[in-house]
């Protein structure tokens, strides 16, 4: 079953973007971890959400618990520094490639720039 991780709504399989937060479902429901909400920062503001499931994973892959609220990728905040890295890594690489059209860096340079 498809979850919104961000409302936490279950959705009927075949949909993949949450009506109400216009954020990609995933296939697990959301990580309600013991990580209270407040030892979450926000390290990238996400434009599009395809890019927002791309750098979830890639954080997840980095054992870095990372959720979606309120278009902004949040991590815990001892993960905050490792993980804005990996984001800038990951950011670096597509600026060598191909950028996605709906990535606008003059909104995110305070998180983008080293
Ligand atoms: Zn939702």
């Amino acid at each position: 079953m498809p979850w919104c991780p961000e409302c936490g709504a279950e959705f009927v399989p075949g949909i993949t973007i949450c009506s109400d937060c216009q954020v990609p479902l995933q296939a697990e429901p959301p990580v309600k971890e013991e990580i209270p909400k407040e030892a979450m920062v926000p390290v990238f503001q996400i434009e599009d959400p395809i890019q927002g499931t791309i750098l979830q994973s890639i954080l997840k892959e980095s054992d870095i618990i990372c959720l979606i609220q309120c278009g902004c990728l949040v991590v815990p905040r001892d993960e905050a520094e490792a993980a804005d890295f990996i984001i800038s890594e990951y950011l670096n690489s597509l600026d060598m490639g191909e950028m996605p059209e709906s990535w606008n860096p003059d909104d995110s340079d305070e998180n983008l720039n080293p």
